[in-house]
């Protein structure tokens, strides 16, 4: 009966094969800082996010982690939401004014906001100092609040791939990391350096806790 089971298992196996090619794994673009490779190690999962308690800021962070998180097979990066700044790996936090909670427009995107990640290096140069800051700001201009909701929505996941580790990826190579994100969400070309990047090894080491 073993050995019927397991048949009946091996001739699934190879049907699925034939349907669909494995995934590819080779990074679109390159995924060190300046030569440098920082990722979450293992031991620091999940990593601690703290977000802006003011406007939609909260709902903005939860939702590009979820969409980071998913970029990967086997759970190399997963992250939880902290109320404590002061037990944070990460902050986010806006820059000056808080944008209004409204539904995101789904038109042609407008650039109205602003993104950074700041990562701080201790004395030695080889492991960051402190959690990284990130912040959004909204930037001068006559978009409606349902464009400047999508802006800081994609913006915000453009700024959480920086907290991942990842840096700008060219503009020839569409990716939610191009400097200026006009994507929603990360595609294949990220997908596929994000998850060679945590499958190398770190020159830098995350920040003390
Ligand atoms: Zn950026």
């Amino acid at each position: 009966m073993r050995r019927v089971a397991l048949a009946a298992a091996l001739a699934v196996t190879a049907a699925c094969s034939d349907v669909s090619a494995p995934p590819n794994h080779t990074p679109a673009y390159a995924y060190d800082l300046s030569g440098e490779i920082f990722h979450w190690p293992v031991g620091r999962l999940p990593v601690r996010y703290f977000a802006d308690t003011r406007g939609p800021m909260r709902a903005y962070v939860q939702r590009a982690l979820g969409l980071w998180e998913h970029q990967f097979l086997y759970g190399e990066f997963r992250a939880t939401l902290v109320p404590d700044s002061a037990q944070a790996d990460v902050i986010v936090t806006w820059t000056d004014s808080v944008p209004p909670d409204v539904p995101p427009d789904n038109g042609p995107p407008v650039q109205t906001c602003g993104g950074a990640t700041l990562l701080t290096f201790d004395g030695s140069g080889t492991a960051l100092a402190t959690p990284i800051h990130t912040s959004l700001s909204v930037l001068a201009s006559s978009a409606t609040p349902g464009q400047l909701a999508a802006c800081m929505q994609r913006t915000v996941v453009h700024e959480i791939g920086h907290t991942l580790g990842l840096p700008h990826s060219p503009d020839s190579i569409v990716a939610i990391m191009n400097a200026t994100p006009l994507l929603v969400t990360p595609n294949d070309n990220d997908r596929r350096t994000v998850e060679y990047l945590y499958h190398v090894t770190p020159t830098i080491a995350p920040p003390p806790r």
